[in-house]
């Protein structure tokens, strides 16, 4: 992932150079590097009757092994990380025929320069560049090779790989691993179909992460079998073999063949090739597996019901918590002790303390304290006083249309509005502060970054309103100054177009540093007002069923509501007439146009952010006149934290371990 700089309000990436100095932590295991070829063509050798497919004519690269250690909590364990490392071929190793063949030399050794060079940074869409599905394949071939070498160190029959071995794919990026174990045990391992297929899936599960189509990836038929002719020939025999099985269940249906074929209008489908080879397939959180079952998938889920559970996700309170708020965790610890730190839920015996005044004072000054901190850090990186009494509101993710930071920043621009109508409106001032890196080519979402610095340009300078509003756009939002982010929160803001946001992770970090959730009924929001009770949180907008609603038959008009509602067209207006860019009025026209898009009104306003504003704005008048209540609202942060103990990921993590791994849990001498 690249460095963020903000220059004159815009994202400029530059590079991270996070090995430029080595790595004291890594340890390089040349004695399991794997070599993995690309291109070329197959061949097809009978020796006594059968046919043995060869690859030829290939490029190949060295995977070089790195292990880093990472360490348990006070338990004595030290699991390994494995990353791998792309390697010219040593040309010694070449055949005959290729020693000598200095074009093809070099050509390998750009080959493995540029597999690991740079992550790409999309963040929920696909780009279907070359170089993507040949990191993929990299990483996938060398893991899966030294997986199944050594399981035969210590295991005889390959026909029982799975008895020891799961390959959890996390979304579809490494779903090619399903043709790959195929390959090999078909073409190294001289398994029958039948059996190849049966050990294949049963040790394949797969984890949806999206259910936004421009996610999925699917790979052009014409790049996928020049880049991989081997692999790709097995996916056409998946795909022949997945519709006759459609066909048998569904006799005559076109129409299902049509929907669920693997390969499809010149393209490879990961997700449902993932789908086909998995014996599990889970969504990340309970809403969006539902989704899963009765919308985006249904399908496939009516064809094999028994695949398909959610686990919910969760983060760990070591990272989240212990480590990054060590006042409030070193509170908690006073008041409930330690064993939090192992076992979230026991967190919860917090509650008897949420209506104690003396305990929500101390919890209170806390909160201030990293107010204060995080106020020291946007002093020394953006030059901007902020007030640690005013309420931090925080929107911090990648940015993304369906995250609607667009929404944010609109309600910011009314709020401004209206305290230039009326300088001497009450309100509690309110310090917005956003964090984002959008995908170097996401022209919308980097125009909305630049949209966020200009605004905060104006509000930051204007002193007639007298400090009541400040914006802050935290440059190079990353875990480390998340930390810092989390623990000064008061308000959460999840609030992405219902239906759009499988899960969420941050939702979660903010809760568990005592912040008040602003958010839609979407992803993980849904069980987070569960856990803590609808009356602590903020809840506004479009359910999901709403918004599959309007997708499905259409009858959203945001002309409508631009024509009828003065305000939201006053803010409109200023996207246009240079308010927030005197040089350059039309600098903000493409989003503008997103919202209102009066060529194709289909396509306008996507994300349903001018027919949830309202309701938005609403809320946030909610949480204003609730901050003033001191004591209500230290109460309701102290049961955030109390009721966060379904968020952890040692649940999560527990939960695959039980339903999907089938492991058999150990405990650790200590
Ligand atoms: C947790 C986290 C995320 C995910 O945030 P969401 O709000 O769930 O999208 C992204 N980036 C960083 C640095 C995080 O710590």
């Amino acid at each position: 992932m690249f460095k963020q700089k903000i220059e004159n309000g815009f994202q400029v990436e530059v590079p991270d150079e996070w090995l430029k100095d080595g790595n004291p932590f890594e340890i390089r295991r040349s004695e399991y590097a794997q070599e993995v070829k690309f291109g070329g063509y197959v061949r097809i050798d009978n020796k006594d009757g059968v046919n043995h497919f060869v690859q030829d004519g290939y490029q190949s690269v060295m995977a070089v092994p790195y292990d880093l250690p990472v360490i348990g909590y006070g338990n004595n364990v030290v699991n390994t990380l494995r990353i791998w490392d792309a390697q010219p071929i040593n040309t010694f190793n070449l055949d005959s025929f290729d020693r000598g063949d200095y074009q093809k030399a070099v050509e390998q050794e750009n080959l493995a320069k540029t597999i690991v060079e740079v992550l790409y940074p999309n963040d929920n869409h696909y780009a279907g560049k070359e170089l993507r599905l040949k990191q993929q394949y990299f990483f996938i071939s060398a893991s899966v090779q030294r997986a199944i070498v050594k399981y035969k160190e210590k295991h005889e029959d390959i026909r029982k790989f799975h008895e020891k071995v799961v390959f959890q794919l996390n979304d579809t990026h490494p779903t090619v691993a399903v043709p790959e174990l195929m390959r090999i045990l078909l073409d190294e391992e001289g398994l029958e179909w039948d059996e190849a297929w049966e050990v294949t899936t049963k040790t394949c599960a797969y984890t949806n992460h999206t259910i936004m189509s421009e996610a999925l990836e699917k790979w052009p038929i014409e790049l996928f079998s020049r880049l991989l002719p081997r692999i790709y020939q097995i996916v056409e025999e998946i795909n022949r073999r997945f519709q006759n099985q459609i066909q048998a269940m569904y006799p005559g249906n076109q129409e299902k063949l049509r929907k669920m074929s693997i390969i499809y209008d010149g393209q490879v489908k990961m997700a449902y090739m993932a789908i086909a080879a998995s014996f599990s397939v889970n969504g990340v959180a309970r809403l969006h597996t539902e989704i899963l079952k009765h919308q985006e998938l249904k399908d496939f889920y009516e064809m094999m019901p028994e695949k398909f559970n959610n686990k919910t996700n969760g983060i760990t309170q070591r990272r989240f918590l212990l480590h990054g708020n060590p006042l409030l965790a070193d509170w908690v610890t006073s008041k409930v002790g330690d064993e939090w730190i192992t076992n979230l839920p026991h967190i919860k015996k917090l509650e008897v303390y949420a209506d104690d005044l003396k305990c929500q004072q101390e919890f209170l000054n806390i909160k201030y304290q990293n107010k204060i901190r995080l106020a020291r850090y946007i002093m020394e990186h953006n030059g901007i006083e902020v007030d640690p009494r005013s309420i931090f509101d925080v929107q911090v993710k990648r940015l993304h249309e369906y995250k609607r930071q667009l929404m944010n920043i609109l309600h910011v621009m009314y709020l401004y509005n209206q305290l230039k109508d009326n300088p001497d409106m009450d309100m509690v001032p309110r310090t917005f502060i956003f964090g984002a890196k959008a995908a170097a080519g996401y022209k919308r979402a980097k125009l909305t970054i630049k949209l966020i610095n200009s605004v905060a340009d104006v509000i930051n300078n204007d002193k007639s309103i007298k400090g009541k509003i400040k914006v802050v756009f935290i440059e190079d939002y990353r875990v480390s100054n998340a930390e810092l982010i989390f623990a000064a929160a008061d308000v959460s803001e999840q609030i992405s177009t219902a239906s759009k946001e499988a899960s969420g992770t941050g939702n979660m970090k903010f809760m568990l540093n005592g912040a008040l959730t602003l958010g839609t009924m979407d992803g993980a929001n849904v069980e987070i007002v569960e856990e803590v009770g609808a009356d602590y949180a903020f809840i506004f907008g479009m359910s999901s069923d709403e918004v599959i609603n309007y997708e499905k038959n259409g009858g959203y008009y945001p002309m409508d509501i631009f024509n009828n509602d003065q305000e939201i067209r006053r803010v409109l207006m200023q996207l246009i007439n240079g308010y927030y860019a005197p040089d350059n009025p039309e600098l903000f026209r493409d989003i503008y146009d997103s919202l209102l898009n009066t060529k194709s009104s289909d396509k306008a306003d996507t994300y349903f952010i001018l027919k949830d504003f309202r309701s938005y704005a609403e809320a946030h008048k909610r949480i204003d006149a609730a901050y003033r209540d001191e004591k209500w609202w230290a109460k309701a942060a102290i049961l955030n934290v109390a009721n966060s103990g379904k968020f952890t990921s040692d649940r999560t993590i527990e939960e695959y371990v039980k339903d999907i791994w089938h492991l058999k849990k150990v405990t650790v001498e200590m």
